[in-house]
């Protein structure tokens, strides 16, 4: 199994001065980030268990299922989940010349705001790839680039023990939690993720934690900066 980029403390302090990794906070908070999606039958059931626990995440949507499947991005929206920007087709976007890179993330972000009615606050390039250049571009274009805290592999199915066990192992208040609710491959399985959010979300709600969207975690993190300082 290699390393996630996040796993090599070295590399994870790099990444986190050049774009979002974690959101300093003294709450009981994390949150819960889903990628590749909307899925025809995965994305459902999120919605449903995240529906019942009365939580809330931020699904990475990809344009090209947003394009088949924008219901769910509708029913996302509608229940109090942020949807964020993961590129029209999931390419690695480093690469790519930048006309390509601001393509990539301005037809998804259309997309998304044709459902919801405004863009996507976040971006997260695909596979964790980027350099100076797209995160350039993505902030010209007004995306705040995003990686997170924790990247327990899911979408390779390690088996939910070694999920729960790369969740547990960084998990803390501001962690922001890299799942996979889609894949490249539409038959892709995303049992194992399922079942690991289930038991994650059991877990952490009995121990008094909340599942803000991400702009709640970020925005409510910088409020309570604010009044220390006005303190
Ligand atoms: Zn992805």
């Amino acid at each position: 199994m290699s390393p996630s980029l996040l796993d090599v403390p070295s590399v994870r302090e790099y990444l986190c001065r050049q774009l979002l990794c974690r959101v300093p906070t003294p709450h009981k908070a994390v949150a819960l980030t889903f990628d590749d999606g909307p899925h025809p039958s995965h994305t459902p059931w999120l919605l449903d268990m995240l529906a019942a626990k009365d939580i809330k995440a931020t699904f990475f949507v990809v344009g090209r299922r947003v394009r088949r499947f924008r219901d769910l991005v509708g029913r996302a929206q509608a229940e109090g989940h942020e949807i964020g920007n993961h590129t029209d087709h999931h390419l690695p976007l480093s690469p790519l010349p930048a006309g390509l890179i601001a393509r990539e993330l301005n037809v998804c972000g259309r997309l998304v705001e044709g459902v919801t009615g405004h863009r996507p606050r976040f971006m997260r390039p695909p596979m964790g790839w980027f350099n100076d250049k797209v995160l350039r571009i993505s902030r010209e274009l007004g995306y705040e680039p995003v990686i997170g805290t924790i990247h327990p592999q899911d979408s390779r199915q390690p088996g939910v023990p070694t999920i729960m066990r790369r969740l547990h192992r960084r998990l803390e208040p501001g962690a922001i939690i890299i799942l996979h609710d889609g894949g490249w491959r539409i038959r892709a399985s995303r049992q194992q993720t399922l079942r690991a959010v289930d038991l994650l979300t059991d877990e952490l709600l009995a121990q008094g934690f909340a599942f803000p969207t991400l702009s709640g975690l970020v925005d409510d993190a910088a409020a309570g900066k604010a009044d220390d300082e006005s303190v």
